[in-house]
């Protein structure tokens, strides 16, 4: 294959007036060129949309009445419908979004100390097929456009009385295949005058699909993660099938080679499976695999849902893979598990009617559109 991008699916529907959400400003800048409007004018119209939050073009009234009408009558600013909000014991909450298709997508808040993280997806469902992922189950639909990955940060921080301050790429989807309407939405969210989050509080996590790791590496200085999963070729495509195209080592050599910004590190990712993953020789393993890579390791021990045949690793287990990490120099942490009673939690999304044994089970949300 010559792009690793996944195949679009069909466009969204729509009226035939361009979004302006999610645009960049060069895009924005382009956009107003043929209509005659200066340069600045871009800007201004980013910063009603972001700072000010403005639903409409009518509220920007530093523009002139007539500039506002016809704004309206060629462009519109999309929204997402909020369809399902589902709050966990711990604080978390899912967010179900109809998108103007009808498909249904899904963000997770994440309160922690001191922040606040939101979970977002880049996809309709996922093309990667990891084994332990209900997300896959479903199969994959469609990209994301950059304005409905936008709008899962603007909506979901109206929707929290604290200030959103982590973005995470790591909902439904594999980011790196939807590489350009990704790439403009962690543009957009960046913008000083706009949402103004820093590099430094997003994350990408990719599978691994080294020609993009590359080319992200040279576009943006956002952080990495890296889903690992296995210490050998073979047991990681146990569970990662796209690991079969970008082998284990292709994906270490990408890591090797990706220019990282200053005092930052690789996070790679790690989901421990009882009686799979979760034993010391395995942990060594990984420590021998990360050497010369600045890294960090989450461990997550999985979530199970009765999608998979998956079990959770004992806590013993998960606390000795760590020491043993830790004891070979790797920073290490544990994921906490957030959102598993409302399967918001890693690996969960696209479930929708599961639910925690002894809880009453959700509301269904189908993944298609109804009628
Ligand atoms: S774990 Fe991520 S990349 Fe793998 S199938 Fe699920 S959503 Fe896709």
């Amino acid at each position: 294959m010559t792009s690793p991008d996944t195949p679009a699916g069909p466009a969204p529907a729509s009226d035939d007036r361009v979004d302006l959400k999610g645009m960049t400003l060069a895009g924005i800048e382009a956009f107003l060129r043929p209509l005659g409007k200066e340069r600045f004018r871009a800007r201004q119209i980013l910063k009603w949309i972001y700072q000010r939050r403005a639903r409409t073009f009518a509220e920007m009234t530093d523009l002139s009445k007539d500039f506002r009408a016809e704004l309206d009558r060629v462009a519109r600013l999309s929204r997402l419908e909020l369809v399902h909000r589902q709050g966990s014991d711990d604080g978390s909450a899912k967010l179900v979004w109809r998108l103007d298709d009808g498909l249904r997508i899904e963000s997770v808040l994440i309160p922690e100390e001191g922040r606040l993280t939101l979970c977002v997806s880049t996809q309709v469902g996922c093309a990667m097929a990891c084994r332990f992922c209900v997300t896959a189950k479903g199969g994959f639909t469609r990209n994301l456009t950059a304005a409905e990955i936008v709008n899962q940060v603007i909506q979901a921080q109206e929707l929290s009385d604290r200030r959103v301050s982590n973005i995470v790429l790591m909902g439904m989807g594999e980011p790196l295949l939807n590489f350009d309407a990704v790439m403009d939405a962690v543009e957009v969210v960046q913008y000083e005058d706009g949402l103004n989050f820093s590099h430094r509080k997003i994350t990408l996590s990719t599978v691994g699909i080294v020609p993009r790791m590359k080319e992200l590496g040279e576009r943006s200085p956002i952080n990495l993660a890296v889903s690992l999963h296995g210490t050998t070729q073979a047991a990681r495509e146990a569970l990662m099938p796209i690991s079969g195209r970008f082998s284990l080592e292709e994906v270490l050599e990408a890591c090797r080679r990706f220019p990282l910004p200053q005092r930052k590190l690789i996070t790679f990712e790690y989901i421990l499976l009882r009686g799979i993953n979760d034993d010391v020789e395995d942990a060594a393993r990984l420590a021998r695999l990360l050497r010369g890579i600045p890294a960090k390791v989450n461990l997550i021990p999985y979530n199970p849902t009765p999608l998979t045949e998956y079990r959770r690793p004992t806590d013993g287990a998960v606390r000795e893979y760590q020491q043993a990490l830790l004891d070979r120099g790797v920073q290490t942490s544990v994921r906490t598990t957030r959102g598993d009673d409302v399967a918001a939690a890693c690996g969960q999304l696209g479930g929708y009617a599961q639910a925690r044994p002894g809880r009453p089970t959700l509301p269904v949300v189908p993944a298609v559109p109804e009628g």
